[in-house]
């Protein structure tokens, strides 16, 4: 064995001391080198081990017990593991030995609390992992204590499960050594762990998840964490959900730890400021870019000091298994949908047949429903994650999801029948499946893009985020984009829970004007100066039926085709005027960035008789800004028209386009694979908008789900669109896509330029 001395420090271990010091101490030597804030340590090598068997003579007996044994035998296995333990824990452990690890702890602060781990080490595979196989003591003070916690860290190398895993993978137990690492135990006021980029779609977003106290709480999973996400390309928090953290684990004052409750006041407050989630991030930033590969990191923090514990790579986590896709190995797939909103939850399913079901919906449940509504939105903000029988990427429960954060994975056709009450299931969001039981992230095909912060990217074309929600609004604005492309108000109506024609019925008018223009007002002030598009309201009947005032909702063969959108609001002059009333008192307010967009418009003729109402409410039609959607083939076909009329923007829902250019019903699962948004018929359409758009200067955007595809956004960027708007989670990429596309035909323009020029 290599002569190696049988304490090293932090900062005299190197990546190539892994045989010595085993993957965690090593790990930490190199955290510590690229100045990660890592607490003190010291290894008691893998070499020290070996002299300890060597001069206490118990090496041959050691490994003659444990030679020929048929580890499929449990008892013979238990009893070969027990014997080995014995033996170990039976002979002291030689003085100069003892003296060495009492000098070190002796540098470190005698009487300093420590943790004790054990990191074993193959001598001839140095990658080789034995995570989680032996023991770890926290909460160990004082020489004595320290000394006999090493000896049964050694000892927890011939535990059952190790020497039965070692045997399987055909270790021969003399080859694999143990060190231990003492390192200070920082009592952390609150802890927790990190991943460096998304662990699903390696984007450069920080996910951070943090809980009172030590990080076990977090790790075990006995916790629901906050979790809040870092973008890494804008410099901010963009996401954070508080949970109610019930209980955390405590030093106990004696030789290990305990499970407290937390104070009331503590329980929903939130455990990092911004402030820290950056420093944190800056940590994790520093361990990606060492390492080059997105990183898990365990992270504590104490007072003002922050502490980085562990560092492993994402990629780790879970193998993939050759030539299977992730699911195989990820564990059985329930239920497959489409992935709707991205990201993995576990927890435990809580069925949702009827709206009395919702009360029962705990936090960091799976919630799965035939579909969602708004009155379960209280319950979505709650869950884990969403599952859904029918729908597609632009029903109810996918457009909150995403805007909530929540992965979601809709149209399964039978989660509400073949997932079972209180099973624990995992969902991820972006693949569309749902995994029996809980199961770590899927790892990463490719490698992330290195996570260093980088300069804000500046685009041509606007990159916009759509809102649906109020509540989202700050999520919306730190993704930095560009304005807000599309802000559906049906949801803050629908959320009221009254319908317009109820306000109108009960003379209480004002109240709905005001929490229309309180509601808008919120996005309007997360986005000073930028363009805010807010939709009039665009609800299908069959949305408002459930509505206080809903009761007279006709019942329509085909709501999408139905009356909704413009034709509605030119029909019911009170239910647009409530509207309108809304949009003047925020004009009259100085909001002169906020545009106001039609839904469903097939004919100038619409655009035109909003128009002349709107006058005839003492509205300055012509200088405030006014556009449409272009989501019927019909406005397509007549844009000249509508410019002509004097649109100010037209942007594409292609949600609708698609649905009624191919006919296929966006929300029917059983054509859902006929839901084609590339169809030759729709791409054909958008262009031919765009040149007419262009022609006369008319801002031409997109805000269906297509725009947040970013293939359809690099097509979108390069037939001339002005803007895009994009889904709160995928404004980043988009952004990323269009920057690249740009720059690739500006690249491409002054080649052929260099070309022509060439030739003269
Ligand atoms: C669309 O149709 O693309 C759109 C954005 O509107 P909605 O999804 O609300 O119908
Ligand atoms: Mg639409």
């Amino acid at each position: 064995m290599k002569k190696v001395p049988e304490i090293l420090t932090l900062e005299e271990i190197k990546k190539e001391d892994i045989p010595s010091v085993g993957g965690k101490g090593a790990s930490l030597g190199e955290m510590y080198g690229i100045g990660l804030p890592v607490p003190r340590a010291f290894v008691v090598t893998a070499q020290a081990f070996r002299k300890f068997l060597g001069e206490t003579g118990i090496e041959e007996r050691l490994f003659a017990g444990l030679a020929n044994l048929n580890v499929e035998d449990n008892a013979a296995l238990e009893e070969a593991s027990r014997k080995a333990r014995e033996l170990v824990l039976s002979v002291g452990i030689p003085q100069h030995l003892q003296k060495k690890i009492r000098e070190a702890y002796g540098e470190l602060g005698s009487e300093l609390v420590v943790a004790v781990r054990s990191s074993a080490t193959a001598e001839d595979l140095p990658d080789a992992s034995f995570a989680g196989q032996q023991e770890t003591y926290l909460n160990i003070q004082g020489n004595g204590d320290l000394i006999h916690s090493v000896q049964r860290c050694w000892a927890s190398l011939y535990g059952a499960r190790a020497i039965y895993y070692r045997a399987k993978q055909g270790f021969d137990d003399r080859s694999v050594n143990i060190a231990v690492v003492v390192q200070e135990l920082v009592e952390a006021k609150k802890a927790g762990v990190m991943f460096t980029s998304h662990p699903v779609t390696g984007e450069p977003l920080t996910i951070i998840e943090g809980s009172w106290g030590l990080g076990e709480a977090v790790v075990s999973g006995s916790v629901s964490p906050d979790k809040y996400v870092f973008d890494l390309r804008s410099g901010q928090v963009i996401d954070r959900l508080i949970s109610a953290k019930l209980e955390m684990v405590v030093p106990d004052g004696k030789k290990g730890t305990k499970t407290i409750e937390v104070p009331g006041d503590m329980q929903k407050a939130p455990v990092l400021t911004d402030a820290e989630v950056k420093e944190l991030a800056r940590f994790g930033a520093i361990a990606e870019g060492h390492y080059g590969v997105p990183q898990d990191l365990e992270w504590a923090i104490t007072g003002k000091d922050f502490h980085i514990l562990q560092s492993r790579p994402i990629t780790t986590i879970r193998a993939p298994v050759q030539g299977k896709p992730a699911a195989a190995a990820a564990g059985k797939v329930l239920v497959e949908g489409q992935g709707a909103s991205p990201g993995i939850g576990s927890g435990h399913v809580a069925i949702i047949r009827d709206i009395k079901d919702v009360g029962s919906v705990k936090e960091g449940d799976i919630l799965v429903a035939k579909m969602t509504n708004p009155d379960m939105v209280p319950a979505m903000r709650k869950v884990a994650a969403i599952v859904t029988d029918e729908g597609g990427m632009t029903c109810h429960a996918a457009i909150v999801s995403r805007e909530l954060g929540t992965p979601a994975v809709v149209g399964t056709k039978k989660a509400t029948s073949v997932l079972r009450p209180g099973q624990v299931v995992t969902v991820d969001g972006e693949k569309g499946l749902v995994y029996e039981g809980k199961t770590v992230a899927p790892p990463q095909k490719e490698k992330a893009v290195a996570a260093v912060a980088a300069a804000p990217l500046i685009t041509a074309t606007s990159v916009k985020v759509n809102v649906s929600l109020p509540e989202a609004a700050a999520r919306a604005a730190a993704t930095g984009a560009d304005g807000v492309g599309l802000l559906r108000i049906e949801h803050l109506i629908l959320g009221l829970n009254k319908t317009p024609m109820w306000y109108i019925r009960n003379r209480k008018e004002e109240e709905f004007i005001n929490e229309l223009a309180g509601g808008i007002r919120i996005v309007l002030d997360a986005f000073p100066g930028k363009p805010v598009w807010v939709r009039t309201l665009d609800a299908p009947t069959d949305e408002f039926r459930n509505m206080a005032g809903g009761e007279d909702e006709p019942h329509e063969h085909n709501p999408m085709l139905g009356w909704r959108g413009i034709r509605r609001d030119l029909q019911s002059p009170d239910q647009f005027r409530l509207q309108v009333e809304a949009f003047k008192l925020l004009w009259k307010a100085g909001y002169s960035n906020l545009g106001m967009m039609f839904p469903m418009v097939s004919h100038p003729d619409e655009f035109i008789q909003a128009k002349q109402m709107m006058r005839g409410w003492g509205v300055d039609v012509e200088n405030v800004t006014l556009g449409i959607m272009v989501e019927i083939p019909a406005s397509a076909i007549l844009i000249e028209d509508f410019i002509k009329a004097g649109i100010r923007f037209a942007s594409f829902g292609t949600n609708d386009l698609i649905q009624y250019t191919i006919a296929v019903d966006r929300n029917n699962e059983n054509v859902a694979t006929m839901y084609k948004p590339k169809h030759p018929a729709v791409l054909k359409t958008i262009d031919d908008t765009i040149r007419v758009c262009r022609r006369y200067g008319v801002e031409c955007s997109i805000c269906g789900q297509a725009g947040s595809d970013p293939e359809m956004a690099e097509w979108l960027v390069e037939h001339g669109i002005s803007s895009l708007s994009a889904n709160i989670d995928a404004v980043a990429k988009i952004r990323d896509r269009v920057a690249r596309t740009e720059q690739r035909m500006i690249l491409e323009a002054a080649r052929r330029v260099h070309a022509r020029e060439g030739v003269q």
